[in-house]
């Protein structure tokens, strides 16, 4: 244990509450109170973990979320939302642009520290679970113990979810891949998280994108998933 998780939440009291329950399962913490020093901050601290409010003064949390999964430094950092009730489409909105899990306030401490070990758990599980380390397709390289990917030689600037999406794809070979299935390989499915299989297709989306002439590699099968043409 010991890992350092921060803290991005404005209401001093929830933040203070959060802290000293952390502080008690044995990690570290760092709090932030504005929404306009979280990006920042998790680039210096390195946490293994962000909770992140939503409501904040400075930056509000989704725009929180898409700097972090933006920045390659921070974008492989775990993130739960706390949102509050209302909030419904900036949940599906978080979790479309990578948010790992969610906690409706308000929230009970159990729940809260269950859905942190929970996260923690999946992102050392992904992590242990590497596979083949380097990967290669015409001018696409992607280097899974570096966690990048160069399109000519050039590195791309991918998202974590991105980057999980096109390893998953690219190990496979050929073989075509359920949604449901990529969603567990980049997501880590677990039974808590509602994440539609369509946002696999948003991801796959801006991930053709940034690939350009190499995206038609990421080939589309009709009401089933995706495969990988390697040829
Ligand atoms: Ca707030």
């Amino acid at each position: 244990m010991n890992e350092k998780i921060l803290v991005v939440e404005d209401e001093r009291d929830i933040a203070r509450m959060i802290e000293y329950n952390l502080k008690k399962e044995g990690y570290r913490t760092v709090l932030v109170h504005d929404g306009s020093f979280a990006a920042l901050t998790a680039a210096k601290e390195k946490p293994a973990l962000i909770l992140l409010d939503l409501m904040l003064p400075g930056l509000d949390g989704l725009e929180v979320c898409r700097r972090l999964k933006a920045d390659a430094k921070t974008s492989a950092i775990p993130i739960i939302m706390l949102t509050a009730k209302g909030e419904e489409s900036d949940k599906v909105l978080g979790l479309g642009l990578g948010a790992d899990d969610y906690v409706t306030k308000p929230f009970g401490l159990k729940e809260l520290m269950a859905r942190v070990q929970a996260v923690l758990r999946r992102a050392s599980v992904k992590a242990a679970a590497a596979g083949p380390e380097k990967l290669k397709a015409g001018a696409l390289e992607l280097d899974a113990a570096k966690v990048e990917v160069r399109l000519k030689g050039a590195p791309l600037e991918l998202t974590s979810k991105e980057f999980e999406l096109l390893k998953a794809l690219m190990a496979c070979g050929d073989r075509v891949l359920k949604r449901e299935e990529l969603l567990e390989k980049a997501w880590g499915m677990d039974s808590s998280l509602e994440v539609e299989t369509r946002t696999v297709d948003v991801h796959i989306g801006t991930l053709r994108k940034k690939l350009g002439k190499e995206g038609r590699r990421i080939v589309t099968v009709k009401n089933y998933g995706y495969r990988f043409d390697a040829e």
